[in-house]
């Protein structure tokens, strides 16, 4: 038996590589990194999907990493959207810092477990230590926690789960709940309260204002209303920063009429929840921060650090106040578990999430953050809000009908063209933008009508591509009218 043992042990040694076997592989592999890199302002923000057939095959050919690199060229980031381009100006981008991938490669190769205090205290502590930085920064206080999460969509739903499990809601009276939003709210939302149960709650459609934002007298109503009928209020979905228009709800109104009926108070700030910090002026006197005011009022909210800190996709935040009902809502205990209970020194991510073994996460938010500091990402995030707002005047200026001057750095423009279906003329200028592919813009539908809209959150996003995308949008509008009248 020792010799087959030994025999094993040899024949799977390429597992562990030598120090300059893992130096030729690390070279192989950062000549990619430095070329992709260094090609990345001036490679296509989108590329046309072509017939994927063929592509990405051979899962379990054995190559050289030399091969693999160039199938991963042909076959993955020559294809379709280019996310860690600064010309992706759609959905919501965020780039995908290169500090933040070391971290991931430390986080990796030490392998530490973030789960429990007992089996990686260094690492634990870490992401809690994030978690309360996040708290101080939204105006929570210290005793706050939360959880760092895959994204906003997994953030949300542990937010949800722990406000049902805060109010004591039994299934038998999922029906009476009642949760206020707006159509604006991210679709993830109703999806994380499909998944927690709560579909069968009323889920009343709060009617916005020109801006997009929350009617407060329309909010009170509803909930007055809902209590007449002998329903549950139960919680209010805020949004600081809709992906549809980045507009922020007025959350100081809303945390106020939550305290006044007793209801959870939710903020989904996954996209904007960064933007709280900045000082620039705003439209209507004051400043950006200001529009946050209420923030810190709110029993939960979710914040994505891969959206306003620029990170590679997979780090989210959900902030708690209740910690003990997170907790509640989400621990477990396991006679083989059982080494892991003594130390109490911070609690474990294991016992506020879902996630048992999960990725350790925090260190690559940790080490962008500790190398360049948040006043770095307050710069970039400036230039973010200042490059839409030079876009919306001068869209404007080209004779595009536009959206609500932008709180955040999403705005939404269209052009209505003298003849012919307007909403038909924007698919195409889509289209037009998306062919040319240096940057890449998507739409969306409010209230049946279609808009283009313009994201800027990716640290890669400068002057250049405002101006590429409107020199383009120019030319699109040209070229389509000659089109579009000719038939
Ligand atoms: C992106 C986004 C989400 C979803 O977050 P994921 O990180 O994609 O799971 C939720 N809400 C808003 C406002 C968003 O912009």
């Amino acid at each position: 038996m020792k010799a087959k043992i030994l025999e094993l042990q040899q024949k799977s040694s390429l597992l562990e590589p030598g120090i300059d076997q893992m130096k030729d592989l690390n070279q192989e592999i950062m000549s990619f990194v430095y070329e992709f890199l260094g090609q990345i302002n001036h490679s296509k923000a989108y590329q046309k999907i072509p017939d994927m057939k063929g592509k990405m095959e051979g899962a379990e050919e054995i190559q050289p990493i030399r091969k693999i690199l160039d199938q991963l060229k042909s076959d993955m980031t020559e294809l379709g959207l280019n996310p860690a381009s600064g010309g992706h100006l759609g959905y919501i981008p965020g780039g995908g810092l290169f500090a933040g991938a070391l971290g991931d490669v430390l986080a990796a190769v030490t392998n530490q477990y973030a789960g429990i205090f007992y089996g990686g205290p260094g690492a634990v502590k870490m992401e809690n230590e994030l978690l309360r930085w996040l708290c101080k920064l939204m105006g929570y206080p210290t005793s706050s926690l939360g959880n760092l999460t895959s994204g906003g969509s997994i953030a949300n739903l542990i937010a949800f789960v722990t406000a049902r499990e805060a109010r004591s809601i039994r299934s038998a009276d999922f029906d009476k709940q009642c949760i206020y939003l707006t159509t604006q709210v991210h679709h993830c939302v109703h999806k994380a309260i499909r998944i927690c149960g709560l579909q069968e709650a009323r889920i009343r459609n709060i009617p916005v204002d020109s801006h997009y934002k929350m009617n407060m007298i329309a909010l009170e109503n509803s909930i007055k209303e809902d209590i007449q009928l002998g329903f549950q209020p139960f919680m209010i979905v805020g949004s600081a920063g809709t992906t549809d228009t980045g507009a922020v709800d007025p959350l100081f109104e809303m945390s106020e009429l939550a305290k006044k009926y007793n209801l959870w108070f939710h903020i989904d700030a996954a996209y904007g929840g960064f933007f709280a910090l900045s000082n620039l002026p705003s439209q209507g006197g004051g400043t950006v921060k200001d529009l946050f005011k209420g923030i810190e009022q709110s029993d939960s909210l979710a914040i994505d650090p891969h959206k306003g800190m620029f990170l590679s996709y997979g780090l989210g935040a959900v902030l708690i106040k209740d910690v003990a009902s997170q907790y509640k809502a989400h621990y477990y205990r396991a006679a083989y578990m059982q080494d892991s209970i003594q130390s109490q020194d911070e609690l474990n991510p294991a016992d506020l999430s879902p996630e048992l073994t999960k990725h350790f996460r925090g260190l690559r938010l940790w080490l962008p953050l500790k190398l360049y500091g948040i006043q770095t990402f307050m710069y970039a995030l400036d230039e973010k809000i200042l490059l839409c707002r030079f876009f919306y005047a001068e869209v404007s200026k080209m004779g595009f009908q536009v959206g609500p001057f932008p709180d955040l750095s999403v705005c939404i423009y269209r052009y209505v063209p003298k003849n012919g279906n307007a909403d038909f003329f924007n698919q195409k200028l889509v289209q037009y933008v998306i062919g040319d592919g240096r940057v890449f813009v998507t739409s969306t539908t409010i209230d049946e009508v279609f808009w283009i809209r313009l994201a800027v959150l990716s640290f890669r996003t400068h002057l250049y591509h405002i101006e590429t995308l409107l020199s383009v949008l120019n030319e699109g509008c040209q070229q389509l009218a000659i089109e579009l009248d000719g038939k």
